[in-house]
């Protein structure tokens, strides 16, 4: 076994494959970029080498740097996580004239699925079922719309170098072909610099199943059972589980197999994922396979009571798998929510910043029933590279942590996720906590009607108009303001040693202005000897102190107790009680006065990036709607679009440009003549 493995990559799988190292006595070596000096990776590694500025190329994709501190720091293999560098061939075979073992497959398995068009010929052959589709060498526009107009609409638009969901286009008619090809292609070269692509029958109401397979060099092959990843928004996992729900016995086996043949066809050694899209009839064709280590790995590692990292390590080194087909089984089921800092109302448009606040549910881990499994599955478990004060940047993916929870079976396992998910509190970024505790509890979830339309098909439960914030969440954004003036003015950290006079006057009266994004509440408080009334819209309470530990208040309101955590980042006050997180702006009525909401005029880049098109002119008159330019940042397009009907009266950048977040990107005249809506 090694005594020392370099990690190259960050974030939480860095921190997931030193835990298991750590736990082996193998020492690690951690290599960051100059944005990550400060990551928990880092800290959680053995050693770390700084390798270059914050752009990936430069640092976490710089495979001869990397080689050269995996030697300069006696490190005998490479661990390549996911992403970055996991996939390429070239550092595959760098390493290993290094004199270095790669931690995954052999250089040729990588290039043999590197290419989805590739696979799929190689697939054909060892006659694992494809979807219908184009997925030859000629890219010839014409050629290709021909190709979709023979296998009918909709069909699916996939870069042949693609992955992380990106390089997908769906077309739903042939008139749309060529427009929705060139943008496919565009993403295709600037993210992968390859602009092949592939077509296929686009299948409604698929789902999408993975096998994990892990294959040694001593030609042993097994699969470690299936995930079900369907639940997908912009083609990217969202939720994971295992055990697939409503899977037989039979079909198991089938794709279990089917993915065995996958990997051996291609001499394949370590972990590896066979995707498969699933027709709700049962049937199944071959997509992709991952040549690595999956995000959502943990999940496997739940039911089968393994750890795939050690696997991995073991495989490396030239040991047998630990275990035979015959040996492996599913205890339970497991279930992943990816917690990203995106917001969901926003076409899940990652969020940047600093993480002022974090707290997580905590990580539970027990025994369950006496067998051999060399791991307890933990009841709550959390794969996270990302701490309270770390900050999220524009670049690398904006993941925050991964939370893994197991149950006896899917609704234990789904209890668990809630009530994880109602602990999980983050302020600083936008995050899909408050989105992934609605899609758990969703009926189709919950019920498990699986499909990867899902998210888009229940968009109405998925994102309700907001609602009105209760009086109990007013109460304790409006006693956090309370108490931390009393304490300002006490100068004291005990909030009853007040000597401040106040709750001496008679009474006193004040209003408090707190709103959401939806609801202003104007409230009203009066002193009293012993707390406060708030009044809202005629309604008054009276509020006692009950007691405050940290940003932890307990409130009496009326006859109820209410308790929360409040958290004050600037003027928003973050209110998370009752499994749920509402963030109030207070604002001083007299200080914002006069002051107006900015109309649409400008448009500004809603993170920093670059511009890759621009699709209008100066004078152009142009629709609601309308897309007039085009921006790359965190890895993906984003359109912006006319705010209505109007005129786009000066560009203020060109194609290439980089611009900051917030900056005006053109202006823009509304007309006349539109009618607001
Ligand atoms: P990537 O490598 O970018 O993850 P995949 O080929 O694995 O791309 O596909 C990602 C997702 O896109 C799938 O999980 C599925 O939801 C959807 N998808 C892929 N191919 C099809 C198809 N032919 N029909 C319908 N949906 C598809």
């Amino acid at each position: 076994m090694f005594t020392k493995i370099l990690i190259a990559n960050r974030g939480e799988i860095a921190c997931r494959v030193a835990a298991t190292a750590r736990r082996m006595g193998i020492k690690t070596v951690a290599v960051y970029s100059e944005a990550d000096a400060m990551a928990k990776h880092v800290a959680v590694c053995d050693e770390a080498v700084l390798i270059g500025p914050p752009a990936a190329k430069e640092s976490y994709l710089r495979g001869d740097k990397i080689i050269e501190v995996a030697l300069a720091t006696g490190a005998q293999a490479i661990h390549p996580g996911y992403g970055f560098l996991s996939e390429n061939e070239g550092f595959a075979k760098a390493c290993a004239t290094a004199g270095l073992v790669f931690i995954g497959p052999p250089a040729s398995a990588i290039r043999a699925m590197g290419s989805k068009s590739a696979a799929k010929s190689l697939m054909e052959t060892a006659e694992v079922p494809l979807v219908p589709g184009y997925h030859g060498d000629n890219q010839d526009a014409d050629f290709l719309q021909i190709q979709a107009d023979r296998i009918a609409y909709p069909v699916l638009l996939k870069a042949s170098a693609g992955g992380g969901g990106k390089g997908m286009r769906i077309v739903e008619r042939s008139v749309d072909f060529k427009a929705a090809l060139a943008s496919c292609k565009r993403e295709a070269i600037n993210s992968f610099g390859d602009d092949k692509v592939l077509v296929e029958k686009y299948l409604t109401r698929p789902r999408h199943i993975e096998i994990q397979v892990f294959a040694d060099t001593h030609g042993d092959c097994v699969y470690l059972f299936e995930r079900d990843c369907s639940v997908q928004r912009r083609h990217q996992k969202v939720l994971e589980e295992a055990p697939a729900p409503g899977m037989s016995l039979e079909r198991r086996a089938a794709m279990g197999e089917a993915a065995v043949a996958a990997a051996k066809a291609v001499g394949y050694v370590g972990a590896g994922t066979v995707e498969f899209i699933a027709n709700q009839d049962g049937s199944f064709y071959f997509m992709e396979m991952n040549t690595r280590l999956q995000v959502e790995h943990p999940v496997t590692e739940m039911i089968t009571g393994l750890d795939l990292v050690e696997w991995q390590l073991r495989v490396a080194a030239g040991q047998r798998l630990p275990l035979q087909q015959s040996q492996l089984s599913i205890n339970g089921h497991a279930i992943e929510a990816r917690i990203y800092a995106e917001n969901p109302e926003k076409g899940f448009l990652p969020s940047i910043g600093t993480v002022r606040h974090m707290h997580t549910p905590q990580a539970v881990t027990f025994r369950v029933g006496g067998d051999a499994a060399a791991h307890a599955p933990a009841a709550v478990r959390i794969d996270s590279g990302v701490r309270q004060g770390d900050a999220i940047s524009p670049f690398y993916d904006p993941m925050i942590a991964k939370l893994i929870v197991w149950g006896r079976n899917r609704d234990q396992a789904l209890a668990r996720m809630a009530q994880a998910l109602s602990e999980y509190q983050i302020v600083g970024l936008a995050s899909n906590i408050a989105f992934l505790q609605r899609l758990i509890a969703s009926a189709p979830f919950a019920g498990a009607d699986l499909d990867t339309g899902l998210i888009e098909r229940h968009h109405d439960v998925l994102f309700p108009a907001s609602g009105k914030a209760a009086l109990p969440v007013l109460a304790l954004a409006a006693a956090s303001l309370l108490c931390s003036e009393r304490q300002q003015r006490a100068g004291a950290s005990d909030p009853w040693a007040d000597a401040s006079g106040w709750r001496l006057n008679s009474v006193l009266r004040r209003s408090l202005d707190f709103a959401d994004e939806a609801n202003a509440y104007p409230l009203t408080i009066a002193y009293l000897e012993d707390g406060w009334t708030i009044e809202l819209g005629g309604m008054t309470a009276k509020i006692c102190m009950a007691g405050q530990d940290g940003s932890h208040l307990t409130l009496k309101l009326g006859d109820q107790t209410v308790h929360g955590n409040v958290v004050r980042d600037g003027e928003t006050f973050h209110v998370f009680t009752a499994g749920s997180h509402t963030a109030l702006l207070c604002t001083d009525p007299l200080a914002h006065a006069g002051e107006t909401e900015a109309e649409g005029g400008r448009l500004t880049a809603p993170m920093p990036g670059k511009i890759v098109a621009v699709l209008v002119s100066a004078g152009d008159a142009v629709e609601k709607g309308a897309p007039l330019l085009i921006m790359e940042a965190m890895k993906m397009e984003h359109t912006i679009a006319a705010p209505n009907h109007g005129v786009v009266e000066e560009l203020l950048y060109a194609v290439g440009d980089q611009v900051a977040e917030g900056a005006q990107l053109l202006s823009f005249k509304l007309s006349g003549e539109t009618k607001q809506t």
